[in-house]
């Protein structure tokens, strides 16, 4: 989408710490971390939220939830732990409407979240 801030992350016309990209996504740092590490991974593909990601884009979700892994590993958190979380719609807290995952470490976590 033209004017999606996300969408122009991924393109790079607005710029972001990206720690890691390949064919189908983008992974960049958090412009307001929440924790000492705080990354949000997003489809270079645009869907508004997580509604609108069809069982034909199975293989990307999965394809999304290893690169989150894979950055949290190469951000040492392999075995201290980290968490994993996407928004979905304004009352969950989702405020970019292009689907993102949020990998979130460094600190312990309490739950059930806020
Ligand atoms: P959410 O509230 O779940 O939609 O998450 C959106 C996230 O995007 C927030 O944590 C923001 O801090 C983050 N964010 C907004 N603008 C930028 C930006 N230009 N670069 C990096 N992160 C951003
Ligand atoms: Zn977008």
């Amino acid at each position: 989408m033209a004017d999606c801030l996300f969408c122009r992350i991924a393109r790079k016309e607005i710029p972001a710490n990206i720690l890691y990209e390949d064919r189908l996504v983008t992974a960049f740092a958090d412009i307001h971390p929440q924790a000492p590490v705080h990354v949000l991974i997003i489809p270079k593909a645009h869907f508004d939220t997580l509604n609108d990601v069809t069982a034909e884009e199975q293989q990307l979700l999965g394809h999304i939830v290893l690169a989150a892994t894979r950055v949290a590993g190469e951000q040492g958190l392999r075995d201290q732990g980290y968490r994993l979380v996407a928004n979905c719609q304004a009352s969950a807290g989702q405020s970019v409407f292009h689907v993102h995952f949020h990998l979130l470490g460094g600190r312990n976590f309490q739950w059930p979240p806020g």
